[in-house]
């Protein structure tokens, strides 16, 4: 019997980074690990900056999600995200350049805000950088 699916849509203000019917959707939540399958009860969550890992036909996919929000609710997936790409579509270079500056900023004296802004870079950079890592690694 074909296992059952469920929608999952990714959407950023930019664009839809993903959209199809999926078996699960494993995400770091602000309240722990969550594996979202079929039938599972409603919820709405903020999520991590972190990487959101996608199951179908026994294959993974990897997303890095930044500030995002999760809605899960009759067999549909909803995450609203600052931004979010899915890891064939990171550019590794530009992580990289993103991590060494956020975290220069952060050995630098400087103003608060921009240390909360520097933190909040790093973590983009490093769910990014652990997309590509994951999706190549063939780890889950
Ligand atoms: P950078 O300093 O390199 O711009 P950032 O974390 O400040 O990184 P964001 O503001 O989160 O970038 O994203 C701006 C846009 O660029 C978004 O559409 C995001 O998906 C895209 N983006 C950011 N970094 C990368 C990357 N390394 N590879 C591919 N797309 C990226």
């Amino acid at each position: 019997m074909a296992e059952k699916l469920q929608n999952l849509v990714v959407v950023t203000p930019a664009r839809v980074v993903f959209t199809d019917e999926v078996r699960m959707v494993s995400a770091r939540s602000v309240a722990g690990d969550l594996g979202i399958l079929p039938d599972h009860a409603p919820l709405i969550t903020t999520l991590k900056t972190d990487v959101v890992r996608i199951q179908k036909d026994g294959r993974w996919r990897h997303m890095a999600v930044s500030n995002g929000f999760m809605e899960a609710k009759n067999n549909r997936v909803v995450i609203l995200a600052d931004a979010a790409e899915m890891a064939e579509e990171i550019d590794s270079d530009r992580a990289r350049r993103a991590k060494e500056r956020a975290e220069e900023r952060l050995r630098s004296k400087a103003s608060e805000i921009d240390l909360v802004r520097a933190e909040a870079a790093l973590l983009r950079a490093m769910a990014r950088l652990k997309a590509i890592d994951m999706a190549g690694s063939g780890r889950h």
